[in-house]
C-alpha cells in the first residue's frame, strides 16, 4: 500500500479536507442524478392519473421503433377515447370526472402487460403502446381494454358506465410518433362513427381517402373562385301543351386536368365540408343573372318561366339564406315567383327550429318551393303537407319503371291523386321515351323533365333551344 489514491499525486490523509470535499461532490452528484431523474419522470407523468403523458408515449415509441431495427417485431399504438364523457363531465362534475379518468387509467394498466406503455394524451384521450406486438395480439389486448372498462364505475352516490371507442395501428418503418398517432386517431374515429364501444384497425383505404378529400375541397374551393364551375340548364315542360314552363340549373366543374365532373362526385365532398354554402351562392347568383339575360334578350317570355336551383340542407341551416335569395333577386330585378327552391326531403327531414324558419321566411318572401326527388325517401304525405311548399318533384324510379310493369301507370295516377288532393303540384323527373310523356299526360300530370326533352346543356345552347322551339308538339 502506498497510501496513495489512484491517479491522484497527493498521499491519502495529508489532505483530509479533499477526501471530504470528494465525498459531497459525490453526494452532491448523486442527488443532482437523482432530481434530474425525478424532473424527467415529472415531465413524463401525467398528475391526475400517475401514468405516462405523451412525453413518454413519444419516448417509448422511440425506443420501440430502435428496437424494430434491430431485428424485434414493430410495437402497436391503442388510441382510445371515452365515449360521451363531456356530457358525463357536465352532468356528475369536475370532481366525479376525474374520479373516472382515474378509474379508467387503473382498469387500462390492469389488462395490460409490465412493459405495455399506458398513458393519457389529455381529457379523456388514452393510447397504449404495446413493443413488440404483432395485430391479432394488439387486437386481443384492445378488447380486453373494452372489457374492463364495461362495468359501471362507482362515483360514491351512484355509479356510471362509461364505454371507449379505440383505433389500433401498427407501426412501419416509416411512421413518426406523429404519423401513427394520427392514423389511430383516424382508425378511432371510424369507431367511433359505427357505434361505440368497439376497437376499428386502420385502414389505408381510408387514409387514401381522406387524403383525396383534402385534396378535393382545396380545388374545389379555388374552382369556385376561379369560374371553374358551370351550370347546365334542362328544359321542364308543360306535357298538356308542350311549352317549355322553366329550366332546373344543374351545376358541373370543368376541371383543368380530369375534365367534366358531375356533382354526385363532388356535392357530397361540398356538403361534408361546409363548402356547399359558398358553392350554393354561386350557383344563386349565376342561375339569376341567367335568368335575367334570357328574359333582356327575349329568349323566354317575362313571365311563365322559372328557374330552378337545387337547395342543399346546410342552406336552410343558414340564417343568411333567406337574405341571398331575396337580395339576388333584388339585384338582378326579378321578381321572387321567378325562383323556384328545390329541396330534397333529407335536406328538410331535421325538422328544427332553423329549418321551419328559414322554410316559412322563404314561402313569405314569394319563391317556389318544391320537395325534390319525392318518393325516394320516407316522409310521409301527412308530414309533407304541413310543410309551406307548392310543388313535389317526383323522382325518377317511377317513371323508369313505366313500361316494364302494367300495373305502374295506375300506381303512377294514385300518387298523382294524392299530390293533387294535397293541393300540390307534380313534376315528373327522368322522362326519356315519347311513350313515357304519353303516359303521364294521360293521367293528367301537369310537367315533367328528361332526356326526352332535352338533356342538361350549357347555357349558350340551352339559348338555342329556346329560340329553335319553345314548345314540344303534343
Ligand atoms: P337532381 O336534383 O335529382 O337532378 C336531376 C338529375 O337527373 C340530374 O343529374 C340530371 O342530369 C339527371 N336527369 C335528368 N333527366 C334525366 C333522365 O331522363 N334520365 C336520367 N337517368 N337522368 C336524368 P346531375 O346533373 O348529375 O345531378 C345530380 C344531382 O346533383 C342532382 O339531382 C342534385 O341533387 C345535385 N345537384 C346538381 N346541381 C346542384 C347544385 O347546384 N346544388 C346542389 N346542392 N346540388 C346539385
Ligand atoms: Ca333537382
Ligand atoms: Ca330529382
Amino acid at each position: 500500500m502506498t497510501g496513495q489514491k489512484p491517479g491522484s499525486s497527493i498521499p491519502a490523509g495529508i489532505h483530509p479536507r479533499i477526501d471530504k470535499l470528494e465525498r459531497h461532490i459525490d453526494a452532491l452528484m448523486l442527488e443532482l442524478h437523482q432530481a434530474r431523474y425525478e424532473q424527467r419522470r415529472d415531465a413524463m407523468t401525467d398528475a391526475l392519473t400517475g401514468l405516462g403523458n405523451r412525453l413518454a408515449l413519444v419516448n417509448a415509441f422511440i425506443e420501440a421503433q430502435d428496437a424494430a431495427a434491430l431485428g424485434a417485431a414493430p410495437p402497436a399504438l391503442l388510441l382510445l377515447n371515452l365515449d360521451g364523457f363531456k356530457a358525463l363531465k357536465n352532468s356528475a362534475g369536475h370532481a366525479a370526472a376525474d374520479q373516472i379518468l382515474v378509474t379508467v387509467a387503473m382498469r387500462i394498466t390492469s389488462a395490460v402487460r409490465e412493459n405495455d406503455v399506458v398513458t393519457r394524451l389529455g381529457g379523456d384521450e388514452f393510447a397504449v403502446l404495446l413493443p413488440a406486438t404483432p395485430q391479432t395480439r394488439a387486437t386481443a389486448v384492445g378488447n380486453r381494454i373494452l372489457a374492463a372498462l364495461e362495468p359501471n364505475i362507482d362515483l360514491g352516490n351512484n355509479s356510471v358506465r362509461c364505454g371507449a371507442s379505440m383505433g389500433l395501428r401498427l407501426a412501419e418503418r416509416h411512421h413518426s410518433a406523429e404519423d401513427l398517432l394520427q392514423e389511430a386517431d383516424m382508425a378511432m374515429e371510424e369507431s367511433k362513427s359505427e357505434g361505440r364501444n368497439k376497437l376499428k384497425v386502420f385502414d389505408p383505404a381510408t387514409l387514401h381517402a381522406r387524403q383525396l378529400q383534402r385534396q378535393i375541397v382545396g380545388e374545389l374551393r379555388e374552382a369556385i373562385r376561379s369560374d371553374q364551375l358551370v351550370l347546365f340548364y334542362q328544359p321542364i315542360v308543360e306535357l298538356a301543351t308542350g311549352r317549355i314552363e322553366g329550366s332546373e340549373a344543374l351545376v358541373r366543374w370543368k376541371h383543368p386536368v380530369h375534365g367534366l365532373i358531375m356533382p354526385d362526385h363532388f356535392i357530397p365532398v361540398a356538403e361534408a365540408t361546409g363548402l356547399i354554402a359558398e358553392l350554393g351562392r354561386w350557383v344563386l347568383r349565376t342561375a339569376v343573372g341567367q335568368l335575367r339575360r334570357w328574359r333582356d334578350d327575349h329568349v323566354v317570355p317575362q313571365e311563365d318561366f322559372s328557374m330552378r336551383i337545387n337547395v342543399s340542407a346546410a342552406d336552410l341551416q343558414s340564417l343568411e339564406f333567406v337574405d341571398d335569395v331575396g337580395e339576388a333577386l333584388a339585384d338582378a330585378g326579378l321578381p321572387p315567383e321567378s325562383l323556384v327552391l328545390e329541396l330534397t326531403e333529407s335536406a328538410i327531414i331535421h325538422n328544427n327550429e332553423l329549418d321551419r324558419y328559414t322554410l316559412a321566411s322563404l314561402h313569405r318572401l314569394g319563391v317556389g318551393l318544391e320537395i325534390d326527388d319525392f318518393g325516394a325517401g320516407y316522409s310521409s304525405m301527412g308530414y309533407l303537407r304541413k310543410l309551406p311548399v307548392d310543388r313535389v318533384k317526383v323522382d325518377r324510379q317511377f317513371v323508369r319503371d313505366l313500361g316494364s310493369d302494367p300495373l305502374q301507370l295506375g300506381f303512377l295516377a294514385a300518387i298523382q291523386q294524392v299530390i293533387r288532393s294535397c293541393g300540390l303540384e307534380g313534376i315528373w323527373e327522368g322522362i326519356e321515351t315519347a311513350e313515357q310523356a304519353e303516359a303521364l299526360r294521360s293521367i293528367g300530370c301537369a310537367s315533367g323533365q328528361g332526356y326526352f326533352f332535352g338533356r342538361p346543356v350549357p347555357g349558350a345552347e340551352f339559348t338555342e333551344l329556346l329560340s329553335l322551339r319553345q314548345a314540344w308538339p303534343v
